[in-house]
């Protein structure tokens, strides 16, 4: 079949072998077949959707396309965790830490932050030296030294992936269940791990804004996960709210600091030792979740994970003094505070919102050539449910950008809503999936 026969039959709604799959990603991948082409199929899978078999196609294609890491000569189970991003979300920066000093390797390949959503590589390199750009032997070589390895994405893994993503970013065609697992789990099934946790965020601040669409993706990566072998196990988490106490780079970074010296938020900390506790048991380290929670908190409480962390940073060319004094990091030039307007309860703070003006801030970027400022960002005096005095600082703005200041905390104070009532308490963690739940 010709690349406009395979357009149209995805454009009518019909299923498309996995050669017409492959035929079209490896195509583009060799540059064959043009960008106008891809990007039709592209919008075709958009709107037409694709079923299961179509999706394994996809998922094997791109995983194909490079490397397959192979980890087997490190001893232990290696399980990862793979976020779909939002805003705040800092997990992995503490999870990895926890994780690895509790026994169980880590490999993870992570990704940078775009558009509204931020990315653990940006966060690690706002550590002054810190390197996630070693090769697939470097990165193995230190799992079996120390036992965890955060990296970016390495030529030699999906590029098919990689091609594709620009393309998607570029043609609105980012937001695509199928389009997504393919992207995520190629990846995921190449960084050399055994079992996976993911967490599949629901929100105004996530990919995915309604619960519906949030538990048919987690099912898709399940069912992709579990395919390879692969035990997958999926949270449901709530991201209308950013987690924890920051947003940006840096100002992130040192908060992981904090909560790895046990004064972390109790939003990112419920969250975090719920998927430190499912890697846990994953990793055959604890016989049931909940001992592996128990676990992970002892970590913490410990100062396992601290040590940890620092093991890290010292293995991947980071500021171990940097980290061991933050204090000591520079500032952004430029801050202002955005106060509560009434007396009462904070009732929301809008994820997306925050993350969109932190970009303006300079903490993000819209396209990936963009770039970042470490320094830049929002730390939260207040959240949600705390109660509040008319006048009270509800947050603080940091940037190097004068010229948006203003503009930035008029959007903030809009982003932030106060209310006379309490708002209810609830867990973030929505629901737990996996194999049984297909
Ligand atoms: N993260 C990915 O790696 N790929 C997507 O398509 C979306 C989020």
């Amino acid at each position: 079949m010709t690349p406009y026969e395979i357009i149209s039959k995805k454009r009518d709604g019909l299923e498309l072998s996995a050669e017409e799959i492959q035929h079209m990603i490896m195509g583009f991948t060799n540059e064959e077949i043009p960008d106008y082409q891809m990007s039709a199929l592209l919008m075709a899978i958009f709107m037409q959707g694709m079923n299961k078999n179509e999706i394994m196609a996809v998922t094997h294609t791109m995983l194909n396309s490079g490397e397959v890491v192979d980890l087997s000569h490190i001893p232990g189970v290696k399980v990862d965790k793979h976020s779909t991003g939002g805003v705040g979300d800092k997990v992995s920066l503490i999870l990895a830490p926890i994780v690895a000093a509790a026994g169980v390797p880590v490999p993870m390949i992570s990704g940078r932050g775009l558009g509204h959503s931020g990315g653990t590589l940006d966060k690690l390199e706002s550590i002054p030296g810190f390197r996630v750009d070693y090769s697939i032997e470097e990165y193995s070589k230190k799992i079996e030294e120390i036992g965890v390895c955060l990296i970016g994405q390495t030529p030699e893994i999906c590029p098919a992936d990689k091609k594709l993503y620009a393309l998607r970013d570029v043609t609105a065609t980012i937001q695509s269940i199928p389009l997504i697992t393919g992207s995520i789990m190629s990846k995921k099934m190449a960084e050399g791990i055994d079992a996976l946790v993911l967490d599949v965020k629901t929100g105004n601040g996530a990919f995915m804004q309604t619960y519906e669409d949030s538990v048919s993706l987690a099912k898709q990566l399940i069912a992709a996960g579990e395919s390879f072998g692969k035990p997958t196990i999926a949270y449901i988490t709530d991201m209308n709210e950013p987690l924890g106490r920051t947003v940006g780079n840096w100002l992130e970074t040192r908060e992981c600091i904090e909560a790895m010296q046990g004064d972390g938020a109790e939003d990112l900390m419920e969250v975090t030792h719920q998927l430190c506790g499912t890697m846990i048991y994953l990793g055959k380290k604890a016989e049931t979740i909940q001992k592996g929670i128990e676990l992970s908190r002892e970590m913490i409480s410990s100062g396992k994970a601290w040590e940890k962390f620092l093991e890290i940073v010292k293995s991947q060319n980071g500021d171990l003094e940097m980290v061991k004094n933050p204090e000591n990091y520079p500032q952004a030039e430029y801050q202002t505070i955005v106060k509560a307007e009434q007396d009462g309860y904070i009732a929301a703070v809008n994820a997306l919102e925050t993350g969109l003006t932190s970009i303006t801030l300079g903490a993000g970027r819209m396209k990936s050539s963009d770039k970042i400022d470490p320094k830049a960002g929002i730390v939260f005096q207040c959240k949600k449910g705390d109660a509040v005095k008319k006048g009270d600082t509800v947050l603080t703005i940091y940037t190097d950008k004068k010229e948006v200041l203003e503009t930035a905390a008029e959007r903030l104070a809009k982003a932030v809503s106060c209310s006379s009532e309490k708002p209810a308490a609830g867990s973030l963690i929505l629901d737990m999936l996996d194999k049984t739940k297909l």
